[in-house]
């Protein structure tokens, strides 16, 4: 009964999603047209640095990365036509344990969450309208301390990845392609541990961020205010909670979970290898 109940609850966002961007193409990568409300564009999202040392320099980066205006003008492509609407501040952390979602914004977190099969994993919470309400983003230290993954172009890749579905991003591709995209399964492991692709949006990102945020609402789900009190629900804490959306790729899936009372939440996991 619970799975048949999850399971409505899942086909019913994606009808509201398919009738709500008709537009939508295989060639997008939008998450499921999820998206956070704002009443302005460009709009700031607040990300919470609870974030270890050895981490803040990969945030300050994904952070600058995702609110650059450098591609503004250019032309992606699939014809659109870059006006970034998106720009992230580094703010202190509300998270304190288990990555603590806060309203109106994201928590980026690290930690040890042990051999679970992720390296990050990225989830957002969505309203009765579809809108994102809350996101985290999060990196296991489980593995990214073995000397496999302990490098600074995967750990900028995942991170710059993780924050990207934290918009409302999904991968450019999933068969381990390098497109140059952080939003790609391309691995910075191995012989290519040095190599630097992969570890920033591409052009692309820009455009497909400048068409998920081209329409405005009445109301906000970004908060600019430091908020008092956490967000409800928590994030699944592990790989495989929820019911999987789709296939599964080599590197990464989808979960949904429902949580009643309008309060659904969906997780991107990237594995390690
Ligand atoms: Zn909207
Ligand atoms: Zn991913």
């Amino acid at each position: 009964m619970r799975t048949s109940r999850r399971l409505a609850i899942v086909i019913s966002l994606l009808a509201t999603f398919s009738l709500t961007f008709p537009a939508l193409t295989a060639a997008d990568h939008s998450w499921g047209g999820y998206h956070w409300a704002r009443t302005a564009n460009p709009f700031t999202l607040q990300l919470g640095d609870n974030v270890g040392t050895t981490w803040d320099g990969y945030l300050t980066t994904a952070s600058s990365d995702w609110s650059s205006t450098s591609y503004d003008g250019k032309t992606d492509s699939f014809g659109k036509v870059v006006l970034n609407p998106l720009r992230t501040s580094v703010v202190t952390g509300a998270a304190k344990r288990n990555c603590r979602p806060t309203t109106g914004r994201v928590e980026v977190c690290n930690g040890s969450y042990g051999n679970n099969g992720w390296l990050g994993l990225a989830s957002i919470w969505l309203n009765s309208s579809g809108h994102i309400t809350q996101g985290t983003a999060k990196f296991n230290d489980t593995y990214f301390n073995l000397s496999a993954y302990n490098n600074p172009n995967e750990k900028q890749h995942v991170v710059c990845q993780e924050i990207g579905h934290t918009f409302g991003l999904d991968h450019q591709s999933t068969s381990g392609a390098d497109l140059n995209t952080c939003m790609d399964y391309f691995s910075n492991t191995g012989s290519n541990a040095t190599n630097t692709d992969s570890t920033h949006p591409n052009l692309h990102d820009y455009g497909e961020l400048t068409y998920i945020y081209s329409h405005l609402e009445t109301y906000a789900t970004v908060k600019a205010t430091a908020p008092t009190k956490a967000g409800p629900a928590q994030a699944p804490g592990f790989a495989g909670d929820g019911t999987p959306i789709g296939a599964s790729p080599a590197r990464g899936i989808a979960y949904v979970t429902d949580f009643g009372g309008g309060n659904v939440v969906i997780t991107f996991v990237i594995w390690a290898e």
